[in-house]
């Protein structure tokens, strides 16, 4: 490997996880044995809301109301070709048995959870795509229960484009909650909720280590950490354009990581030039984000080709992967690690973020090494049944019969004794 580090980081995405783990276990032992008025003091506590926890149809068709006519048809836009990308995977979901041996018929069957607890962040920025992508596939994968869960404004409550989004797309219960007690409450079963059998969706650390803790009395889709981004770049990319998908990934958090991979070194330092400009040009929240995820996580690196370009992408694994370079097809094929691709200048990490259909809920922090984002998949099931005729059970009882006695689980070894006694009762088996 011959990388060259233009740029390197100097600290690495890892929050102070003692703290965080400290704090978020006594909230949810407080919460667990305090129930709805435990989970109701930290709403005040950290989000000074004291409103409607779950919302009321009145105040769901105010929230619309609030909502301008052309928002409410991007949010619809977006809805529509998320619904058809989790649909067409729906589609690759297959039932099916299969005769293991004569008379003997095993299946594999994929059956939705019951209830799924949707968590969209809104500390920050109000993210109402993520209402989009968590709940929408949620319908799709075919959840009898979704509850959508966002931390409410101080006396004003859940923004309202995200109230919309996530009544719009199918949620049957809308809690005005975040962060941990959010998760809580949905975990729990608070405030008459159904028992969540899986949390799916993005939030800051809190939420993340919630979900941590939660695993394995619950599901959940993953566990995420700050949002990052790489961009592969040759010399038919424009820097300008480069720039600004590393800017406008930056803004996510001042710990995201945005990386660029180049075999261009002039490229690399024109967009090391530009990137600082287009920063500047930013309000200013999204400044001092931008400024400190550049200054501080983000990497420039010249490889010597192509080849050397796909496997340092590959090693990074990162969450959203965008390939403005020649010879689309041949990235396409090459890569591996990733939690989701943009090919070319016309397609960009923002577009899949917001309304392309594909989700944005997707492996952080090198994750995309072993999986992919969010799916109708995580929200079911795969479960197996097995039936036999019991010419069909012979072979696999006496198979049984010697591995589990093998084992020295005898109990497990009657169990096919029994049957084989009872089916063939003329002849004897060792
Ligand atoms: P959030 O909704 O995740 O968190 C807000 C909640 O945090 C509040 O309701 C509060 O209860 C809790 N909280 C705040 N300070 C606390 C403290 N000191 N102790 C305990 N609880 C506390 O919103 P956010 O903070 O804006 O974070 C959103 C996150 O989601 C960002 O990290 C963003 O990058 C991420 N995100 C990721 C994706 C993705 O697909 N990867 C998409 C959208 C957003």
């Amino acid at each position: 490997m011959t990388r060259e580090y233009l740029k390197k980081a100097t600290l690495t995405s890892k929050s102070d996880a003692s703290d965080t783990k400290k704090i978020v276990r006594g909230i949810l032992d407080e919460i667990e044995a305090g129930g709805d008025e435990a989970a109701l003091a930290y709403a005040k506590k950290f989000d000074k809301y004291e409103g409607e926890i779950i919302l009321s149809p009145e105040a769901i068709a105010a929230a619309a109301a609030q909502v301008p006519d052309k928002l409410k048809r991007d949010i619809e836009f977006s809805h529509a070709n998320v619904k058809r990308f989790a649909e067409a995977q729906l589609g690759t979901v297959r039932d099916f048995e299969v005769e293991v041996v004569p008379g003997f018929v095993a299946g594999q069957k994929a059956i939705p959870v019951n209830a799924a607890g949707c968590y969209v962040p809104g500390g920050r920025y109000s993210h109402i795509a993520s209402a989009i992508m968590t709940v929408t596939t949620a319908k799709v994968a075919g959840c009898k229960n979704i509850v959508a869960c966002s931390p409410p404004r101080p006396e004003i409550g859940i923004a309202p484009a995200i109230i919309y989004a996530a009544h719009v797309c199918g949620a049957d219960k809308i809690l005005a909650m975040g962060g941990v007690q959010g998760v809580a409450a949905m975990t729990y079963g608070l405030f008459d909720l159904p028992k969540a059998n899986i949390l799916v969706g993005p939030g800051n650390q809190f939420v993340a280590e919630a979900k941590r803790m939660l695993f394995g009395r619950v599901g959940i889709d993953m566990i995420a950490g700050p949002t990052d981004s790489l961009v592969l770049a040759d010399e038919t990319a424009d820097p300008m354009v480069v720039a600004a998908d590393l800017v406008g990934q930056a803004e996510h958090g001042y710990n995201s990581p945005v990386w660029l991979v180049t075999d261009n070194r002039a490229l690399a330092e024109e967009v090391m030039r530009l990137v600082p400009l287009l920063i500047d040009d930013l309000p200013e929240v999204n400044r001092d984000n931008a400024t400190a995820a550049w200054r501080d996580y983000a990497e420039v690196i010249v490889c010597a080709d192509r080849e050397e370009m796909a496997a340092t992408s590959d090693d990074y694994a990162p969450e959203h992967l965008t390939v403005q370079a020649a010879d689309l097809d041949w990235w396409l094929e090459r890569l591996s690690c990733y939690g989701s691709l943009f090919l070319g200048e016309e397609t960009t990490v923002a577009f899949g973020d917001k309304a392309s259909g594909t989700n944005h809920v997707l492996p952080t922090s090198g994750a995309a090494s072993y999986t992919g984002g969010l799916s109708v998949h995580k929200y079911m099931k795969i479960v197996t049944w097995q039936r036999a005729t019991k010419e069909g059970a012979r072979p696999v009882a006496e198979a049984t019969a010697r591995i589990a006695r093998l084992e020295g689980m005898e109990g497990h070894a009657r169990t096919a004794d029994i049957r084989l006694k009872k089916y063939f009762p003329d002849e004897t088996f060792d």
